[in-house]
């Protein structure tokens, strides 16, 4: 009887399989085809390479960010898309100058040297440096506790990222408001210059920068703002408890020249049924200066150029457009993604998709969605195809800085999700180099956006929003 039962079980276990079977097997087929086309000849850690290697840190404006940006075109150009060129977008050209030097003063003569870096953005300090007493504070509503004293100072924000999330972007976005708008809410209440701990859970001697802006502060009130490294901030806060009346030194020679013109890359396999229908992969090329950008942001660069190439490779022909954007200008004025966004809208462009991997080279977890709940459901029935690679995350949250100016009508945003907890030992540091990028890591990443964009392509995107619209 129980050998009937398995039997007749058996026999409806098969049935059902078969029911469902030819497009999803079809699907997971193409998806093992796309990892391994990228795990056995991929061509991202080889650009990977070269970008960071060969050219290194791309700040916007400077002669690396154009050699990346005629590399990249010229390996978009031997793809053989449809389309590839280049779009206009002037920038901010921030320069940091002669190395940064900075000191703890304890006594006359009695000084011990700290790491610091300048931060995106900020002026210099006169030739001479700037020396100062330091107020601690662990954020900017703390500086309204010392108002009273912070006149003449430098104020020190030291408060450490929360080691109690997992998701170590959230821990950031509870401190880079610090970083970013510490030093115009300082100069407010008569500060002489802000040092501020470093973004990194990591206990290190290595300054992270980033950028910052004085709001609309006038040119007279803006003060020199720096990095210090997690180590040196400890040192600095305890050696606070010790001695109140210390002092601090630092001199930066960074400055400002305004905006020059550079450019996004775009590359293009037109849609073979639906062309008007347009879908976005990317990353950002520029960087910041101290290290070459290869987790931030070189890794989704050559990810986002591998999904055209595994297409190509894999002899897949789009039904829809594909579109792989290198972002110029994400780090400190987000002026790529807000120029394709703006002339996307002015040639009345119809977006359907959008992913960006701007959050490391590391092995991915999965993608976070800006979706409405249809669209979710939608995107959510794929997951078991990913579980073989090890994919599990499918979350609704932010996407990606370069694509977010794109959000409008019925556009679902993505951003590849990769493991989170080594990317802040990286992050805008000395240490954001291609030897902590690995291969394979790398390569998984590529394949997981190449499966997803397959799957939009191929069943398109629920148009809840304009349905509703009609409705109304
Ligand atoms: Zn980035």
């Amino acid at each position: 009887m129980k050998k009937y039962i398995f039997a007749i079980f058996g026999l409806f276990l098969t049935i059902n399989l078969n029911a469902q079977a030819p497009e999803a097997k079809e699907d997971s087929l193409k998806i093992r085809e796309i990892y391994s086309a990228a795990l056995v000849h991929g061509q991202a850690y080889d650009w990977l390479d070269h970008l960071s290697n060969k050219i290194g840190g791309r700040l916007s404006g400077s002669l690396n960010a154009q050699k990346a940006v005629e590399y990249t075109k010229a390996q978009l150009e031997e793809l053989g898309l449809n389309k590839v060129w280049l779009q206009p977008v002037m920038v901010p050209k921030w320069t940091r100058g002669g190395r940064e030097h900075a000191y703890i003063q304890t006594g006359p003569g009695m000084t011990t040297e700290v790491n610091i870096t300048a931060l995106g953005g900020s002026v210099a300090t006169t030739t001479g440096g700037l020396k100062a007493n330091v107020i601690e504070v662990q954020g900017i509503e703390d500086l309204e506790n010392y108002k009273d004293e912070i006149k003449g100072k430098i104020v020190f924000y030291n408060r450490p990222m929360n080691p109690e999330l997992i998701q170590t972007f959230s821990a950031y976005g509870g401190c880079v408001d610090q970083r970013y708008s510490g030093a115009e809410a300082a100069a407010k209440y008569g500060a002489a210059g802000v040092i501020v701990r470093s973004l990194s859970h990591k206990i290190d001697e290595n300054p992270h920068t980033g950028s910052m802006s004085y709001g609309d502060l006038p040119d007279s009130k803006r003060i020199p703002a720096a990095a210090i490294s997690t180590k040196d901030a400890e040192y600095l806060s305890g050696m606070l408890k010790l001695k109140k009346d210390l002092e601090f030194y630092y001199k930066l020679s960074s400055e400002n020249h305004g905006e020059v013109q550079s450019y996004n890359v775009i590359g293009e396999i037109t849609g073979s049924e639906f062309p008007e229908e347009i879908m976005v992969v990317g990353g950002h090329l520029d960087s910041w200066d101290l290290g070459d950008g290869s987790h931030d942001d070189g890794a989704g660069v050559v990810q986002s150029m591998e999904v055209l190439r595994l297409f190509k490779e894999t002899g897949y022909k789009p039904k829809r457009t594909i579109r792989v954007v290198l972002f110029m200008n994400e780090e400190n004025g987000l002026r790529g993604g807000n120029k394709y966004a703006e002339v996307a809208e002015n040639k009345n462009e119809h977006h359907i998709f959008a992913l960006e991997s701007d959050a490391g080279g590391f092995t991915p977890r999965g993608f976070s969605f800006e979706a409405d709940d249809a669209q979710f459901a939608q995107i959510e029935s794929w997951k078991p195809l990913f579980e073989p690679y090890l994919i599990h995350y499918f979350g609704r949250g932010g996407s990606g800085a370069d694509i977010g100016p794109l959000k409008k009508g019925d556009i679902v945003l993505a951003g590849l999700r990769p493991d989170s907890q080594r990317y802040f030992d990286h992050h805008h540091a000395a240490t954001d180099t291609f030897e902590h990028v690995n291969k394979r890591e790398l390569e998984l990443g590529a394949a997981t956006m190449t499966s997803l964009i397959y799957l939009v392509d191929k069943y398109g995107m629920k148009r809840i929003n304009l349905e509703k619209d009609q409705k109304l």
